[in-house]
């Protein structure tokens, strides 16, 4: 006789439907049986737990893996609860994103995050591996990027803030050499076999055309002004630098290809994510090279510039079978339907002319990834009451997390272009993996049950319930998860 109670197992993310018996059955008796059932909906699963035995129905290798989690966290001392369980995900984009470039955090390290998400039925790591302050991937043929760019000569002390909106930060950096730090061929071999196994899609992060100050350091003719990089290294202060690719030079256009063709070779994912934020147009209004090539493509304003570079790499990601994702900034423009769209900015902020809500991308025909700030910036403060760490500001408690909708504002009809929601963990202020835990858990804990009960999530009262016992749950992995409260 089942019953439907109130349920004291602590499962992060609560299953869509969940019914209780009573008694329950030893782990070590628990022989389970796999069902294929096609009308289960992808990454779905029914998981029976009875007297007689464990039954797991599912339609993808990825239902049994999800079921798998759910059994997990089911399990209490040797015993699991007699319990009936219907399971499927609202959202299909479940992500997390590491940024590699402002700190390192290496290649065990990324191995546990897609542990603990996959855990959490997260199934997109969004991995930042290039910016202004270091590139993370060696590509065959631009030695200089992994000898040069993966160096930077300092980094911001712990408690400073540097900027390179400032004149002076010298006195704000360590002088410690940071790097080289950067992923081979195999390293990365290696995280994707890894990831496959856990049913994660690895969503590379290549940036352009702004935010590549690092790959410019180590090649300064694919800048505007090449004699300002002359010399100089990756960033060691953080901020939105001007210095970007010159999108006037063939030879520029030519390393971004050269990079996107190595990676779409590489991760074998259906999305490439291509950056497209906070990219500045100072040098471009006064390049010759970049006024000519406006001049030879009609390109009548500045901000023209960007939406045909965009257009350029839909298309060149299109004949390698991949679609392009990219910052909310990279939609304005004239940008296919086809480009997906990562909406940040959460009303203002980047360095866009203007700013395109959820609602007028969707209207335009783009799919959106929906990772607003205030929500799902897990840099922010977080609100505790003690907290030894330093973030990058903001704040953004463990209930605002909860709280995050992707659909919000967003009418029904024009819904199924919301993929879906990811927490974001970038790092100017993250200096290590301990920093990295107590940052993104419990709140991506919370943007987990977010994005996989949808229109089903039970509360945040509830949520609190089980945290309790899932914090335990965390560190006793050994992942330096933050307090509740
Ligand atoms: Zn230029």
């Amino acid at each position: 006789m089942m019953v439907e109670i109130m349920l004291a197992a602590a499962l992060v993310p609560q299953p869509v439907s969940m019914k209780t018996g009573t008694g329950s059955v030893p782990a070590k008796n628990a022989k389970v049986a796999h069902v294929s059932d096609a009308s289960i909906p992808p990454e779905g699963y029914r998981l029976s737990v009875r007297p007689d035995g464990v039954t797991v129905a599912s339609s993808s290798d990825a239902g049994r893996f999800y079921a798998a989690q759910t059994l997990a966290q089911l399990k209490e001392g040797d015993a699991y609860p007699v319990v009936e369980i219907e399971d499927a995900p609202q959202y299909k984009w479940r992500g997390l994103l590491i940024d590699d470039c402002r700190h390192f955090f290496g290649k065990e390290k990324i191995k546990r995050v897609i542990d603990v998400m996959s855990q959490h039925k997260m199934n997109r790591l969004h991995w930042h591996l290039t910016d202004d302050q270091g590139w993370r991937l060696d590509i065959p043929g631009y030695p200089e990027l992994a000898r040069h760019a993966s160096v930077r000569a300092a980094s911001a002390k712990h408690g400073t803030r540097p900027h390179v909106n400032m004149k002076n930060y010298s006195h704000l950096l360590n002088g410690e050499k940071y790097g080289p730090f950067f992923y081979t061929e195999a390293d990365i071999k290696e995280i994707l076999a890894y990831a496959a196994k856990r049913h994660v899609v690895i969503v590379p992060e290549i940036e352009l055309p702004g935010h590549v100050y690092a790959a410019l350091s180590a090649y300064p003719e694919l800048a505007c002004f090449p004699e300002r990089l002359k010399g100089k290294g990756p960033l060691c202060a953080w901020g939105i630098e001007k210095d970007v690719l010159c999108l006037g030079n063939d030879k520029a256009v030519k390393f971004m290809e050269d990079v996107l063709d190595y990676v779409c070779r590489l991760f074998p994912g259906d999305v490439v994510h291509i950056g497209g934020d906070e990219c500045p147009q100072d040098r471009w209004k006064t390049c010759p090279k970049c006024q000519a090539r406006m001049k030879k493509e009609g390109i009548a304003d500045v901000h023209g510039l960007q939406p045909w570079i965009t257009r350029h790499f839909v298309k060149f990601l299109a004949a390698r079978g991949r679609r392009p994702i990219g910052w909310d900034e990279y939609l304005l423009g004239d940008v296919p339907k086809s480009a997906i769209g990562m909406s940040w900015r959460a009303g203002g902020g980047g360095a866009g002319h203007q700013f395109l809500t959820p609602l007028e991308c969707v209207k335009r025909g783009h799919d959106l990834v929906m990772t607003p700030r205030t929500f799902c910036y897990l840099d922010y403060g977080q609100g505790l009451k003690d907290d030894p760490f330093q973030y990058i500001g903001g704040k953004v408690t463990l209930e605002k997390s909860y709280a995050f909708n992707p659909c919000e504002g967003i009418p029904p009809e024009l819904r199924e272009h919301i993929l879906g929601g990811q927490g974001n963990n970038w790092s100017e202020y993250t200096w290590n993996e301990y920093d990295l835990d107590w940052k993104m858990w419990p709140r991506a804990c919370a943007i987990a049950e977010a994005v996989w009960t949808g229109d089903s999530k039970p509360g945040f009262a509830d949520f609190m319930r089980r945290m309790e016992t899932h914090r335990k749950r965390l560190i006793s992995q050994g992942v330096n998860c933050a307090p509740l409260r």
